[in-house]
C-alpha cells in the first residue's frame, strides 16, 4: 500500500484507523465526513492529507474558512467526495462511512480500480451482487473491515474453497441477551448503547442489541465469501474472544480468536497479505477466562432471520431493510420508538414491501429512498 483513503474519518472506525496509519507510517492522502468539521480539522493539522471532503455543504464551508491557512485541498458535497477518490492517487479506500451513504463510494473506489478495505457493510447489503461483480472486473480485491469476517477470512487460509463446510459468525449478542420480548419494551437508548464488549458508533450499536446487525453479516459473508446463507450460522458468544469460526469438511473447526480490538482488523485489512508488526501485545488465553457459546433467541431478536428472509427475496428488500432499519434506529435514538417498535416496522417492510428482479443501482437507491419516505410517514416522522 502506497498510501490511503478514508471515508468516514470521524466515526469510530475513522479513527482507529488514523491510530493505525500513525503507529505504522501509512501516509493518509485523503478523509472525508459527513458533518464533524471540528475533528475534520485536528486530522488535517495532523495527518495534512492533500485532500478531504466534507458531505454537508455548509460543514464544508466552515471547514474550507477553518482550514484556510493549510494545504489541503477541501471538496463539498456527495460529488466531492466522489469526485476526490477520481483525484486520489492512493491504492487503498478504507470506507468507514455509516449507512447506505456509504454505497456510492464503495462503488466509485471499485471504478477507480482501488483495493477496498469495507467497514461499510450496507454496501455489501444493500447491492452485495453488483459490488462484488464489480470488484470482479476490476480485479479489486475487497477486505473486509469488519470483526467476524475478517476472522473467517483468515481462518478460510487454512483450507480451500471446496473444503468449507460452514461459516459460523460469533454474536456477543448486545446488551440485552438473555431477556424476552416483553422486558425489552422499556428498553432506552441510553442502555442499548452500554455494549458489554465492543466500544462502537450509536449507529451500529443499536444494531447490535437488536440483532439486525449480524444479520447484516450473514448477507455481508455471503457475498463476500461466495458462501450460500444455508451454512452461515450465528452463534452467541458473549466475551467476544472468538471472533469467528470456519467448520471445514473434515470436522475441523478452525477459529480466529484475540483481544475485542478493531485496530487488528483495519490493520489485517491494510496489510494483507502481510501482518503488521509491533502494534499490540499478544492474547493471552488464560486472561480471556471460559469461553461459553449460545444459540441466538430469534423470538426476542427477529431482525437476524428477518435479514436472512431479506436475503432470499433478494432484489431491492435488503436494500429497502436497511433503509427502514436506518430510519427506525434514528427515531429509536431520538426517543420517538420503543426498541421492540424498530424489529416491529423492518420486519413488515421486508415481508409485505414490493420488490423488482434484477435491480440496478438507480432502482436500489431509489427504493430506498421511497421505503424510507414511507417508513418515516408510519413513525409519525414528516
Ligand atoms: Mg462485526
Amino acid at each position: 500500500m502506497n498510501s490511503l483513503v478514508l471515508l468516514g474519518s470521524s466515526g469510530s472506525i475513522g479513527r482507529q484507523t488514523l491510530d493505525v496509519c500513525e503507529s505504522c507510517g501509512v501516509a493518509v492522502e485523503a478523509i472525508s465526513v459527513n458533518t464533524d468539521v471540528r475533528t475534520l480539522e485536528s486530522q488535517v493539522r495532523k495527518f495534512s492529507p492533500r485532500y478531504a471532503a466534507v458531505v454537508n455543504e455548509s460543514s464544508a464551508s466552515d471547514a474550507k474558512i477553518r482550514l484556510a491557512d493549510t494545504d489541503t485541498v477541501i471538496l463539498s458535497g456527495a460529488e466531492g467526495l466522489l469526485e476526490m477518490l477520481c483525484l486520489s492517487r492512493s491504492d487503498t479506500v478504507l470506507n468507514a462511512i455509516v449507512g447506505q451513504a456509504g454505497l456510492m463510494p464503495t462503488v466509485r473506489s471499485l471504478e477507480e480500480g482501488k483495493r477496498l478495505a469495507l467497514a461499510n457493510k450496507e454496501s455489501l447489503v444493500c447491492a452485495g451482487e453488483i459490488v462484488m461483480r464489480l470488484a470482479r472486473k476490476k480485479g479489486c480485491s475487497v477486505l473486509p473491515v469488519d470483526s467476524e469476517h475478517c476472522a473467517i477470512h483468515q481462518c478460510l487460509r487454512s483450507g480451500r474453497e471446496c473444503e468449507v463446510d460452514r461459516l459460523i459468525l460469533t454474536a456477543s449478542g448486545g446488551p440485552f441477551f438473555g431477556k424476552s420480548r416483553d422486558m425489552l419494551k422499556n428498553v432506552t437508548p441510553e442502555m442499548t448503547l452500554r455494549h458489554p464488549t465492543w466500544n462502537m458508533g450509536k449507529k451500529i450499536s443499536v444494531d447490535s442489541a437488536t440483532m439486525m446487525n449480524k444479520g447484516f453479516e450473514i448477507i455481508e459473508a455471503a457475498h463476500l465469501f461466495g458462501v450460500s446463507v444455508d451454512n452461515i450460522d450465528a452463534v452467541v458468544h458473549r466475551q467476544s474472544v472468538v471472533h469467528s469460526m470456519v467448520a471445514f469438511r473434515d470436522g475441523s473447526l478452525i477459529a480466529q480468536l484475540g483481544s475485542p480490538d478493531m485496530r487488528t482488523c483495519i490493520a489485517y485489512a491494510l496489510f494483507y497479505p502481510e501482518r503488521a508488526c509491533g502494534m499490540f501485545s499478544p492474547f493471552d488465553p488464560v486472561s480471556a477466562g471460559n469461553l461459553t457459546f449460545e444459540r441466538p433467541d430469534n423470538e426476542a431478536f427477529p431482525l437476524m432471520r428477518e435479514a436472512v428472509y431479506a436475503f432470499r427475496r433478494a432484489g431491492v428488500i435488503p436494500a429497502v431493510m436497511n433503509a427502514v432499519n436506518e430510519e427506525a434506529v434514528y427515531a429509536f435514538l431520538d426517543g420517538k420508538l420503543d426498541f421492540c417498535g424498530i424489529s416491529d416496522i423492518v420486519s413488515d417492510f421486508v415481508h409485505n414491501y414490493s420488490n423488482m428482479e434484477e435491480p440496478s443501482l438507480d432502482d436500489i437507491e431509489k427504493a430506498a429512498s421511497d421505503a424510507r419516505s414511507l417508513a418515516r410517514q408510519r413513525l409519525g416522522l414528516l
